[in-house]
């Protein structure tokens, strides 16, 4: 299926648990020397970088976190010396605070294999041209596929998010077979291609979707509206590089990830103990070779699994499943604690409804109250909605055991987003 692969390395699982190993004993000394955080937190642990003696021991290390980063602000968890470090990256924290993240030379590097080894699972060659449709600037998404993509060899088109008569301008103009961006970008572009008549207009073929969940009935409308013959799921975040921690690869099961890189552990966010092989948690990061900001047991925040079956596509880095969300992304509805994505897996199982929905949460004479606004598909007739929504209401209250109120919209009539889309908005702190 891959060919003479020239950047994803292939290692048995023997070297690769070697370097993992070297990987991780490096990554303590050069915390435990260049950062005083991680050396209170590793000597409070009773922990000196020389016990580490097996992969198995990193049970015993101390979890890192967001609020890490936060009481280390502006330059938390820094490791070197300020003069090795050629940039700053950062991304809007939930504390209010950015997280900025620092890279040196070296960093800055290893994200642009990891991004090339990307292009490369996504099946590209150096005649493809990639149009980049995220964040620049501060944002790790756009520096991160550029940097990828010129050094995989394709041609960039750096256009960023945003501006959509600009993005068609290009699409039917420059004619790129790849576009990098949020799915809800990606569903947005596709329906506007659709409203100005473009559809054989344009060249694209692949579209790498990430920063944000998307449903599998989402996808299927982008891929089948552009005519594409692969879309692939891009995991990342700012802490760890950026974009292009993996990849999905042609077989879209899963997605592999770069165990040479970091070491991905699966934990109980409530026990911290790891979940039993194949169980869904949290993703807790550690990095390998990281140096301006290393990361030791690093709690995303994220949830995923680990697919433990080898690939049918032949590659041998490990995989995890898609990021269904994260755990603070979580609603406490009437005592019930329910996920956005939930929600969204049972929206999924009705054909009459596009892949949009919107979740408004209020409080009414101390009551909290649902509304969950979805739209009909293109074509469908509207005298269905209210059946249509009790059915649906019927089908959450049996599947989470909570109320809510169905609003049927037109087709397009949800907010769209250039970037990451609002799924949630909870006023009941408002009312
Ligand atoms: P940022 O650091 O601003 O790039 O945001 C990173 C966060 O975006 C991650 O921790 C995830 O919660 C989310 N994210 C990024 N990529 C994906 C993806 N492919 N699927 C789902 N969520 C994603
Ligand atoms: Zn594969």
């Amino acid at each position: 299926m891959y060919n003479n692969l020239r950047f994803i390395p292939e290692f048995s699982i023997d070297e690769l648990e070697s370097i993992q190993l070297k990987g991780l004993q490096w990554t303590l000394n050069h915390a435990y020397k260049g950062c005083m955080a991680y050396r209170d937190k590793l000597d409070q642990a009773g922990f000196s970088p020389g016990d580490f003696k097996t992969l198995s021991d990193i049970v015993k290390l101390p979890f890192t976190d967001v609020e890490d980063l936060r009481l280390g602000y502006p330059l938390p968890l820094l490791s070197v010396p300020q003069e090795d470090i050629v940039r700053i990256h950062a991304s809007s924290g939930t504390t209010g605070k950015r997280k900025i993240l620092a890279y040196t030379q070296n960093d800055i590097n290893t994200w642009k294999n990891m991004m090339a080894r990307c292009f490369e699972l996504a099946d590209l060659t150096p005649m493809d041209r990639v149009q980049i449709a995220v964040g620049y600037g501060l944002w790790t998404a756009g520096a991160g596929f550029q940097l990828g993509c010129e050094h995989f060899g394709a041609m960039a088109l750096p256009l960023g998010p945003g501006n959509l008569d600009f993005q068609l301008q290009f699409l039917t103009d420059l004619k790129p077979t790849c576009i990098c961006s949020t799915a809800s970008m990606a569903l947005l572009l596709s329906e506007q291609v659709v409203k100005m008549g473009l559809e054989d207009q344009i060249a694209l073929k692949k579209i790498i979707f990430g920063a944000e969940p998307h449903t599998p009935k989402m996808r299927q409308t982008i891929e089948k509206t552009l005519n594409l013959e692969h879309s692939f799921d891009i995991p990342g975040m700012t802490e760890v590089y950026g974009p292009g921690t993996g990849l999905e690869c042609l077989k879209h099961q899963g997605m592999h990830y770069w165990a040479d890189i970091f070491i991905l552990e699966i934990i109980d966010p409530l026990t911290l103990q790891p979940v039993p092989a194949g169980e869904t948690g949290e993703m807790v990061i550690t990095t390998l070779c990281k140096e301006g900001v290393p990361l030791i047991r690093y709690r995303t925040r994220d949830l995923c699994r680990i697919l433990t079956e080898s690939c049918p596509c032949g590659i041998k880095m490990p995989r995890h499943d898609r990021i269904l969300g994260r755990s603070d992304d979580m609603i406490i509805f009437r005592g019930v604690n329910i996920y956005p994505g939930q929600i969204a897996e049972i929206l999924e199982e009705f054909n009459d409804i596009s892949s949009e929905y919107q979740i408004n949460l209020n409080r009414q004479k101390g009551l909290d109250f649902m509304k969950i606004s979805v739209e009909r598909k293109v074509n469908a007739s509207s005298d269905n909605d209210e059946k249509l929504a009790q059915r649906i209401s019927a089908r959450i209250r049996s599947k989470i055991m909570v109320r809510t109120e169905i609003v049927l919209a037109d087709p397009g009539k949800l907010p769209r987003s250039m970037g990451k889309s609002r799924r949630v908005i909870d006023e009941r702190n408002n009312t």
